[in-house]
């Protein structure tokens, strides 16, 4: 066996989450290695197709996030989602989504105008993942070993072994670490490994999904186009995804309650059934991706010196197609806490926060997930039988379920709260005041100033992004120039804790930040605010960087 040159963190699959949080370490100066059994740069399988707004904020702050906008449907393709009785029947309801060229500028749908730099893309994972790859491979402090499987690892107190085989040659390697995280996906090893355990519901709907090729059916299509259509009639219920806006769809078939083994099914005859195609449709099945929708999350993420984060960590129904969007979450959330530690300025006990942050939300999205799961099998289980009828009874009954299929499906495609409304109320490294912050749900979003709350986003004077203008670590944003700041700075500069004091000019006033002063983490949560410094800033600096 040999061994690699050790690092300081070795990540265990390199899916969305894992290389976003290596190149989230690495960009914060932390030596990094990705072990990931697939190709250099080979797509995935087509699953994911929502980013959401808080990951391409994440992505823009990565420096790649035009790539990823750039790429996928074609730039004046409708990202619309309808509600339809097949995809060539009746259409029942439109959610308006802007395409991809209109994005940044469009006024029109739902989720428009929200407070943020970066708007929500529709993009399959095929196209996104390899940007995220060449993008990775390309930073110094990242490596990435492909076709590498961890097969085992081992921890003492002062570090972890990750025992790996090149499974091109089977010749068995080692590699050291300070901390290993698994990203290692649904079956991940590593969480078997550190004894967590999976927990919640196992089953909550089986899919037959297949991904097909069909360069006709744009053309049967009468209605404008759309990236995912709902296809509800009394027979059968499913979805469709526009993957190339062309000739590759994913094609949903949910199951019956009955239906329990995928292969029993006949996939031909409900793909045709849901398309509303006949024999003489021709179409080519690329691969079969059949899923079960389940509501798992681990009991813990962390035993000592090994993490896990991602789908690892978490598994639920892709409604408000948030999955991928929650690990990154993860990953942003224990990146600069890991960084923060191996970079000196913060003690071993900072590492406890992500866990306490994390795991609490995670079980309140991996539930907003499962309720509107269940409003949906009842919407499609429950349809009128006149649907598809050419009378006025089967106007009537679409035009009701259309109303009723548009308000539950709003909330999962335009789910404001879910991208910027989750915060972090019981967190040993934030300074609480009294106020409790706005309730959090699927949909809507109060920008908040309350510690634990996302730092509410707003355009600078000089027309810069906040974001943009707070840079990788703790941020102090100064509303008011003649508040003094000095203490809190001579305070962080003796524990050597990377500050930056931000004088800001908002380009509008702002009514949610009513404080002078608010300390942003480098996560760009809120972790204290106040109209001064209190009356002993080390203290302050002690909590926010784990040492109170
Ligand atoms: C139908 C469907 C639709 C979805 N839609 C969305 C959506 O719109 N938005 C969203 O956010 N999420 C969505 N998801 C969920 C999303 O696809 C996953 O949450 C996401 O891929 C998880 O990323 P990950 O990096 O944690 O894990 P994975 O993507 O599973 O990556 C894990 C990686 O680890 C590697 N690996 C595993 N074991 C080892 C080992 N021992 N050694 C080395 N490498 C290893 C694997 O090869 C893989 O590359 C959807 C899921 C499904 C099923």
């Amino acid at each position: 066996m040999t061994s690699h040159a050790p690092v300081s963190v070795a990540i265990v699959g390199g899916g969305p989450v894992g290389l976003c949080l290596a190149m989230d370490l690495a960009w914060r100066g932390i030596d990094v290695t990705v072990l990931e059994q697939r190709a250099a740069g080979e797509p995935p399988s087509v699953k994911c197709n929502h980013v959401s707004a808080r990951t391409m904020e994440i992505f823009r702050r990565l420096g790649f996030v035009r790539d990823v906008r750039e790429a996928g449907l074609p730039a004046d393709y409708p990202n619309d989602v309808v509600i339809r009785t097949r995809a060539t029947g009746y259409e029942l309801a439109r959610i308006p989504i802007p395409c991809r060229r209109d994005r940044y500028t469009s006024r029109q749908g739902p989720d428009t105008g929200w407070p943020t730099p970066e708007p929500p893309h529709r993009i399959n994972q095929i196209f996104f993942e390899p940007i995220l790859f060449r993008h990775a491979v390309q930073m110094p402090k990242l490596t990435v070993i492909n076709r590498a499987r961890v097969e085992g690892v081992e921890q003492n107190d002062a570090a972890v072994r990750a025992d790996a085989v090149e499974i091109d040659t089977g010749r068995r390697f080692s590699i050291e670490c300070r901390y290993l995280i698994g990203c290692d996906g649904g079956r991940s090893g590593i969480r078997r490994g550190i004894g967590a355990k999976l927990e919640g519901d196992e089953v909550i709907q089986r899919v037959q999904s297949s991904y097909i090729r069909a360069p006709s059916l744009l053309a049967r299509v009468t209605q404008p186009h759309a990236w995912m259509s709902y296809l509800y009639n009394p027979q059968r219920a499913g979805n469709l995804v526009a993957i190339d806006g062309e000739e590759r769809w994913l094609i949903h078939n949910y199951l019956l309650p009955h239906e329990q083994d995928f292969e029993a099914v006949d996939r031909d005859a409900c793909i045709r059934s849901l398309l509303g195609v006949g024999a003489d449709f021709q179409y080519q099945l690329l691969a079969k991706e059949d899923w079960i929708g389940r509501r798992l999350v681990a009991n813990f993420l962390r035993d000592r010196r090994v993490f896990i984060c991602g789908d690892a960590s978490h598994l639920w129904v892709p409604y408000a197609g948030y999955g991928m969007n929650a690990g990154i979450a993860d990953a942003m959330n224990l990146s600069w806490q890991l960084a923060a530690h191996l970079n000196g300025w913060a003690p071993e006990g900072i590492l406890d926060a992500y866990q306490r942050e994390r795991l609490p939300i995670t079980d309140q999205v991996s539930r907003f997930a499962m309720k509107h799961a269940e409003g949906a099998i009842h919407e499609r289980t429950h349809l009128p039988p006149e649907l598809e009828q050419n009378t006025p009874a089967g106007a009537a009954a679409r035009a009701q379920v259309g109303r009723a299929s548009y308000e539950l499906n709003v909330q999962q495609f335009a789910c404001a709260g879910l991208n910027f409304g989750y915060y972090y109320d019981a967190s040993p490294i934030i300074a609480y005041d009294a106020e409790q912050q706005p309730r959090y749900t699927m949909h809507d979003y109060t920008p908040s100033t309350v510690p634990g709350c996302r730092t509410p986003h707003l355009w600078l004077a000089d027309g810069r992004s906040l974001y943009d203008a707070m840079g990788a670590d703790y941020t102090l944003l100064r509303f008011d120039a003649s508040v003094g700041v000095e203490p809190i700075e001579r305070a962080a500069r003796e524990r050597r804790l990377p500050l930056n004091v931000l004088d800001v000019v908002p380009r509008e006033p702002q009514s949610e930040y009513r404080h002078k002063l608010l300390l942003s983490r480098p996560d760009q949560h809120v972790a204290w605010r106040g109209d001064a410094l209190p009356a002993d800033s080390r203290e302050l600096v002690d909590r926010v960087r784990g040492a109170a």
